[in-house]
């Protein structure tokens, strides 16, 4: 496949020419595809007859990511070219520049390219901010031609882009040239000569002032189509083959302002230089000279766009992505996590993740496994990187932190480094062999909510550092998607490891969890992985594992309650052919359980139990209620859009109302009289009943979770506390010892 950038200053002709080009190239057999990366979005409409497309900026405005369909925003042009058009904010508002990046996002996201083997970006004018300069990037275009007259700021412009291309490429060879569109103003030939002889360009074609066009654009036409004149038909169709040969490519030699005035104004003297001829290269590169380092290839669009229920949704964001993707990130505990952002945004996050430590020292005595002080950096962006780029403070930040020797480096980016376009990627050529430099593009909230930052950092983590040909070792399995702001979550991890280590197994990596850069790196090691929590967000992890790695996933997330822990026992052992070691873990645990359960009885017996929640899965409590003989009398199911409806595998009649109105609460507690009241936060009709407790959002795994919550309501009736508990100091404590 051959990309290639026309760039050129506005109202030049780049429109005309791309289109005519994309359509000599069609002719000449290439399947080709051309976006118009102007907000006048009318790139294409010389080989659409005139038709617009609806634009990518305006379809993402109006149109829910699940629903996004790629056949609506491209056309089908002349000779099948392909014509899509970004669009734009209006002249004056918004940032054209960011919607050059959403743009080439979403055409990511469709793998659009892939059909076609050659690409045209039509881009405006000057390189006027890093959006713009996005087509001009290593993983964009393979070619750029420059569009100019011999107008002084056609010229300007074009140097101003070999500026752009310089600071992307050093001395890397992109630039085919030339496409010198003649305004026959005087002395026009000779300037544009003296201008590609100091850049040491060829002028790849000269377009004649026609009519032709004109005519051609009456008609809403290519001249190629309409073919009225031969002599530029043959222009493009010639450009078309030189392409399809391999032009030589130049590196971009851009000249001072004050040379470039010189130069084009002829103050330096003649330049000898027919036109229609190529040039001299006064300044190709020199031989020998360094190469240019390449990013290393790692597909990191997302073609199966693994997207959060609340940007699927469109609902309010929940945080930002870069927030979500920090959060994830500081559990690679032997790297830097490097924000690139505003001093706030990394305040933000240090709040998020430390503050959630500081809550765990009140509750309950238990301390939150999560860092206080978790590994972060700022590059702290300001004011002058966003209207200079960023990408120096942020080159600057990465050498002073690899003088430090961590294992990794982790750079996330945040709105304004998305905004101004500042392309983290590039910093990954600075890592060593020894220090890694791995990048997540969360930009901040551009990219949605702190779940979408999330499934950003463990998609593109995984695809940067996981390696896929270590050798499986024998008895090891991974434990993917434990929860970051659960503060049991260590002490469900010693559940599910003490059951391994009883089986004989050994847990590789855990994704990503208070983890380290090796166990990641050596995630395929693994023999099975292990779902911690197999909601929506866990079920893209496990496709995105099974699919890019091949990866085998035990079907079933951590096990709550009895029930639950006895069959995923079986199925893990039978995997690894432990089933006997399996059969006396149950059989223990059955006995205590029972003995449990015989202790109960007395007080529970005969108890009503109503349930309102937004937890859809609640079996663990069910078999317990059932075993100790309370009677369910309502379970009321808010909705909760991160869940996906009441879900049981309990044979019952259960008493189950979905989509619960919370103003039922009251008039049910009438009519149902329960003694126990479980809900998910304590409200104020739990006065109204004699024992109101609440459901875990995520419950502790294991075989107790179920008779732990019944033992709590057994010591409540008993301590008969209605009524004055709350003033109670002493009982107050031992519920919470
Ligand atoms: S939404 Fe943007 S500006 Fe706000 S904290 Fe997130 S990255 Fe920073």
């Amino acid at each position: 496949m051959i990309e290639i950038a026309i760039y050129g200053k506005g109202g030049i002709g780049k429109s005309t020419l791309s289109a005519n080009l994309s359509a000599a190239l069609a002719l000449a057999g290439r399947r080709v595809l051309q976006i118009g990366c102007d907000p006048k979005h009318d790139s294409t409409r010389l080989l659409t007859h005139g038709q617009k497309p609806t634009t990518a900026l305006d379809y993402m405005r109006v149109t829910n990511p699940l629903d996004y369909k790629i056949e609506d925003i491209l056309l089908q042009g002349f000779c099948g070219v392909g014509c899509v058009e970004a669009g734009g904010p209006e002249p004056g508002v918004g940032c054209a520049g960011r919607g050059i990046i959403s743009t080439f996002d979403l055409l990511n996201q469709f793998q659009l390219k892939e059909r076609y083997d050659t690409i045209i970006y039509d881009v405006l004018g000057d390189v006027v901010c890093g959006g713009f300069a996005v087509p001009i990037r290593q993983e964009y275009a393979d070619i750029i031609f420059i569009v100019t007259s011999g107008e002084f700021m056609a010229l300007y412009a074009a140097n101003n882009i070999l500026r752009g291309i310089r600071n992307y490429d050093n001395e890397k060879k992109r630039v085919a040239g030339i496409l010198y569109n003649r305004r026959d103003i005087e002395g026009e030939d000779e300037h544009v000569l003296r201008f590609a002889q100091a850049v040491g360009l060829p002028i790849c074609a000269v377009i004649p002032r026609s009519d032709a066009f004109i005519q051609a654009e009456r008609t809403n036409m290519t001249v190629i189509e309409q073919g009225s004149d031969r002599d530029i038909i043959d222009i493009f169709l010639t450009l078309a083959r030189k392409i399809a040969n391999g032009c030589t490519l130049y590196a971009a030699k851009p000249l001072t302002d004050e040379l470039l005035e010189v130069v084009v104004q002829g103050r330096s003297g003649k330049s000898g230089v027919q036109p229609g001829v190529e040039p001299q290269v006064t300044s190709a590169p020199e031989a020998g000279a360094a190469p240019v380092p390449v990013l290393p290839e790692i597909n990191l669009a997302d073609p199966n766009r693994y997207l959060s229920k609340n940007v699927i949704r469109s609902e309010p964001l929940h945080g930002c992505a870069f927030n979500g993707a920090m959060s994830v990130s500081v559990h690679i505990q032997d790297a830097v996590i490097l924000a690139h952002a505003p001093k706030s945004c990394a305040y933000i996050t240090f709040q998020t993740i430390s503050s959630s430590g500081r809550r765990s020292l009140f509750e309950r005595g238990a301390l939150l496994p999560v860092s206080i002080t978790p590994n972060l950096e700022c590059t702290e962006i300001g004011e002058a990187e966003v209207i200079f780029g960023g990408m120096e403070k942020l080159e600057k930040k990465v050498r002073e932190i690899k003088a430090a020797k961590p294992r990794a480096i982790v750079v996330v980016s945040s709105c304004p480094a998305g905004i101004i376009g500042d392309d983290i990627d590039k910093v990954r050529l600075l890592a060593d062999p020894e220090l890694p430099v791995v990048t997540i593009k969360a930009d901040g909230n551009m990219a949605g909510d702190y779940l979408q930052g999330m499934l950003m950092c463990y998609t593109s983590l995984a695809r940067q550092i996981i390696r896929k040909d270590v050798p499986v070792v024998p008895d090891t399995v991974n434990i993917v998607f434990e929860k970051i702001v659960v503060k049991h979550t260590n002490d469900n991890f010693q559940v599910i490891n003490g059951f391994l280590s009883r089986l004989g197994l050994k847990v590789n990596c855990r994704f990503l969890y208070e983890t380290t850069y090796d166990s990641v790196e050596n995630f395929c090691s693994a023999q099975l992985n292990l779902l911690a929590y197999k909601d929506y967000t866990g079920k893209l992890l496990r496709d995105f594992f099974t699919r890019e790695y091949g990866s085998v996933f035990y079907d079933a997330a951590f096990p709550v309650g009895f029930a639950e822990t006895e069959e995923w026992l079986r199925g893990v052992a039978a995997f690894f052919g432990r089933t006997e070691t399996a059969e006396a873990i149950i059989s223990e645990h059955k006995e205590s359980y029972q003995r449990e359960v015989k202790a109960l009885k007395p007080v529970l017996s005969g108890k009503r139990l109503m349930i309102i929640t937004y937890n859809h899965e609640l079996d663990w409590i069910l078999e317990t209620a059932v075993d100790v003989g309370i009677e369910v009398v309502k379970i009321g199911i808010l909705n909760f859009s991160q869940d996906e409806g009441f879900r049981t595998r309990l044979n019952l009649p259960l008493p189950v109302e979905e989509n619960y109105d919370r103003d039922n609460r009251e008039s049910d507690l009438e009519r149902y009289k329960p003694d126990i009241l479980l809900t998910n936060y304590a409200s104020s009709i739990a006065d109204e009943v004699f024992v109101a407790d609440t459901i875990p959002m995520c419950p502790d795994v294991g075989f107790y979770t179920g008779i732990n919550m019944a033992k709590r309501w057994a010591r409540l009736l008993r301590l008969n506390l209605k009524g004055e508990w709350r003033q109670d100091e002493k009982l107050f404590k031992q519920y919470y010892a």
